[in-house]
């Protein structure tokens, strides 16, 4: 079928054209990071003309799970989100890859930073996106000088819009300095993630990744990547990672909606490994390149087509 693309977003409980999706500028959310956000992408497959949505209710329940941990005023259910987002996919005719962007807002053109006892909306765009961050070239990093907030700071297990100021200033000082993106440590100075992504180390052919006592956010990408390594007969350890440990890595690679699965040639100006994309790093990228797009019988249960 030909393309033929109608930007709409989902806004104050129904699909409008995007450019009727505006808030007010005293909205709530707006002056205090009140808000509860996911990030869902749908790929693209010209062979079967479909659109395939990964992991769409994984996606959903954290989301909702944010607005729990939040005590936001939210009753819609996962398969309602889920609903909502293929009714709005359909009607816009996307036939290309896409990312989206769900959220939860405090709506009221209120003063007060508070959780409790504020009305809240749902509003839903979408963007065309590739690739984030490039997939094939190496990564440049630095350990970030920000340490990642912990648990007794904001949720770390929420998605909420207001920790991303500590993302937004790694990233920065990151990139600033020359390099691609950021690492963190977390509060007691174990290694984190990045700054919007996970982190997997290769040694000796074991994958090792933080676990979520690390800080991180959970990610559904990383949840995939440790199931595809299971699947593949490989050794997992979620385990504390040191510093010096990541300048020793054989291979190291990011996980995350935006940024897939991308390697990292460097640390710190510490090439990692030969400095060149490691074979573990490279089968587990191919896989799920293949996956997403419906080519692996294996992992369709991951994928939600939309037409
Ligand atoms: N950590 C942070 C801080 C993130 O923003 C993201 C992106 N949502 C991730 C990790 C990766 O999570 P996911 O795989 O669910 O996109």
């Amino acid at each position: 079928m030909p393309e033929s693309i109608k930007k709409l977003s989902y806004f104050e409980g129904k699909i409008v054209p995007e450019s009727e999706a505006n808030i007010n500028i005293k909205t709530h959310a707006l002056q205090y990071g009140t808000t509860v956000f996911g990030g869902i992408r749908g790929y693209y497959d010209s062979s079967s003309d479909n659109l395939y949505v990964f992991r769409i209710l994984d996606h959903y329940k954290r989301l909702v799970n944010s607005t729990k941990i939040m005590q936001l005023q939210f009753t819609k259910t996962p398969e309602e989100l889920r609903d909502i987002t293929l009714d709005l996919l359909k009607q816009s005719g996307y036939r290309r890859n896409v990312y989206l962007r769900p959220f939860i807002y405090t709506s009221a053109l209120q003063l007060s930073p508070r959780f409790h006892d504020v009305p809240t909306e749902l509003a839903i765009y979408v963007l065309e996106l590739d690739d984030y961050l490039d997939t094939k070239r190496g990564l440049t990093t630095m350990v970030s000088s920000w340490r990642r907030f912990d648990d007794t700071v904001i949720p770390t297990l929420s998605k909420v819009s207001g920790g991303y100021v500590n993302s937004a200033l790694a990233k920065s000082e990151a990139v600033q300095n020359g390099y691609d993106e950021a690492i963190f440590l977390d509060g007691r100075g174990f290694v984190s993630e990045g700054s919007a992504e996970n982190i997997f180390l290769v040694r000796d052919g074991k994958i090792i990744t933080p676990s979520i006592s690390s800080s991180l956010l959970e990610g559904i990408t990383r949840r995939s990547v440790l199931q595809l390594a299971k699947d593949s007969g490989y050794e997992i350890i979620e385990r504390d990672i040191t510093r010096s440990e990541l300048y020793i890595a054989d291979e190291i690679f990011f996980s995350g909606t935006g940024v897939q699965i991308a390697w990292v040639s460097e640390v710190d100006k510490r090439k990692i490994g030969n400095g060149e994309m490691g074979p573990i790093t490279k089968k587990l990228q191919s896989t799920f390149f293949d996956l997403v797009v419906g080519k692996n019988q294996n992992y369709k249960h991951w994928l939600t087509p939309v037409y």
